[in-house]
């Protein structure tokens, strides 16, 4: 087999659209109203420092879709960032929204930054100034944006904060994910990695694995591994390996989670972890990913499941809680393997089905109960489960696959009820 090296991560995308837009027979004018971004915004953004030095900052932001909603999707601030990049995670978002059936387009947006370089008033100062260069783009009708990797409540609440501002009035629906004492929503720290176990249910029921005998692994100790673990280890789960950027700590006899998290919580990281708690440091973060387990949960970057790790995993199930973590080579070793893949845009689509809940609730100026959020994003998450699963086996192809086709079918759908305005 060759590897095109050369291929990017939204080639990557626009293959996976492919697949499915082939096994659908959708046809030209279809594929045209729904495959390539509709907007890809790029701006240099003048920050002055604290040394009072002026810094040009890279950005950008991407409307795959408008189509079913307003564009949704989160903001990320790393030094890699690329407009490629942007552009696969904005596509991603659209299907994202369409498989668990939020009304919203996709969308998403980047700075190229390393935000631990910068103080805390520069931090804020670059937001604020992100949001008001984009301001025209951004609205609670438009495209409503959240945090993704290195950012958080805090700079959304500044963002927020910038809009209503510049509009005059206090829009909390323009951004999502934020504090809740400025219209948050209960629920939204853990509602990605509780999307991710109530999918691993409903899998393992599939399959028929009991999950109370079963034992699984998570690469990724932030807010979706740490939380993932911690809900597979409260339904009975053996976890056997866990791992973060400081590496894989593995016991086969089973982790104490609550322990881990304390740990990680108290020190910036599981780093140190094996002296405090019965398992072994492993300093390679992949080792995590060919345990002997029957779930494994990658939830921390993305393409870490290459060929070579595809070859050697040994779980039954593998509940993707990151975005894009396995490559599209892997992906085709692990289906004719018979791995049974929850999709990322099926399984980490809880923490934008609560950001739905979050944007409702500002809309109405009325806020729910942590277990009236719960309840819904259950009832969203297991429907969509249930719907992935209907359109692969009808159509005997694998779940990434159907994930695919099943949103496909729906911004496609929406795209011919509305109709062309020329
Ligand atoms: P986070 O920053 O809270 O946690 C990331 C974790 O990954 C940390 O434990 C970090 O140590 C670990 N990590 C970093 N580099 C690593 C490496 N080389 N090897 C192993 N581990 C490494 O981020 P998060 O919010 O938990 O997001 C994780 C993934 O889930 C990302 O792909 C993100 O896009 C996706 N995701 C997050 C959400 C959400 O609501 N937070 C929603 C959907 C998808």
């Amino acid at each position: 087999m060759t590897v095109n090296m050369t291929k990017t991560v939204f080639d990557h995308a626009m293959e996976q659209f492919d697949t499915a837009a082939r096994l659908m027979n959708l046809n030209q004018n279809q594929i045209a109203m729904v495959k390539e971004p509709r907007r890809a915004t790029e701006v240099n953004l003048p920050v002055q420092m604290d040394n009072g030095t002026i810094k040009l900052f890279k950005a950008f932001r991407v409307q795959h879709s408008i189509i079913r909603g307003p564009a949704k999707g989160g903001i990320r601030y790393h030094p890699g960032v690329t407009l490629d990049e942007v552009k696969a995670l904005a596509f991603w978002m659209t299907y994202k929204c369409a498989v668990v059936d939020v009304p919203f387009g996709g969308g998403k947006g980047g700075i190229i930054v390393d935000p631990s370089e910068l103080s805390i008033s520069e931090l804020e100062r670059l937001s604020r100034r992100y949001f008001a260069e984009l301001s025209d783009l951004f609205g609670p009708d438009r495209d409503v944006p959240a945090p993704d990797v290195n950012t958080n409540p805090m700079i959304m609440g500044w963002m927020m904060d910038t809009f209503s501002m510049h509009e005059k009035k206090y829009l909390p629906a323009v951004i999502t994910g934020k504090p809740i004492e400025i219209g948050g929503s209960q629920g939204r720290t853990q509602a990605t990695a509780l999307g991710v176990i109530y999918t691993i249910r409903q899998a393992a029921q599939h399959l028929k694995i009991d999950l109370t005998k079963s034992r699984s692994a998570v690469q990724g100790f932030g807010n979706v591994g740490s939380f993932s673990a911690f809900f597979l280890h409260h339904d009975g789960s053996k976890v056997v390996g866990i791992a973060d950027v400081h590496g894989s700590y593995l016991n086969p006899e089973g982790l104490d989670i609550p322990a881990a998290m304390r740990y990680s919580g108290a020190n910036n990281g599981l780093k140190g972890f094996e002296k405090t708690s019965p398992c072994t440091h492993n300093p390679d973060a992949n080792a995590v990913l060919t345990v002997e387990c029957d779930i494994l949960v990658p939830a921390a970057l993305e393409e870490v499941i290459t060929p070579e790790i595809a070859q050697r995993i040994s779980a039954k199930i593998i509940a993707e809680g990151a975005n894009g973590p396995t490559t599209a080579e892997a992906d085709n070793i692990l289906a004719e393997r018979g791995v049974f893949m929850i999709p990322d845009i099926l399984c980490n689509s809880g923490g934008v089905t609560v950001s739905y809940l979050e944007w409702v609730q500002n809309r109405m100026g009325y806020y729910w109960s942590d277990e009236r959020v719960i309840e819904d994003l259950k009832r969203f998450m297991t429907k969509a489960f249930n719907d992935v699963l209907g359109m692969s086996l009808t159509h005997k192809v694998n779940m990434r696959v159907a994930a695919f086709m099943l949103g496909i079918q729906r911004v496609t759908r929406a795209a011919e009820i509305r109709g062309l305005y020329a």
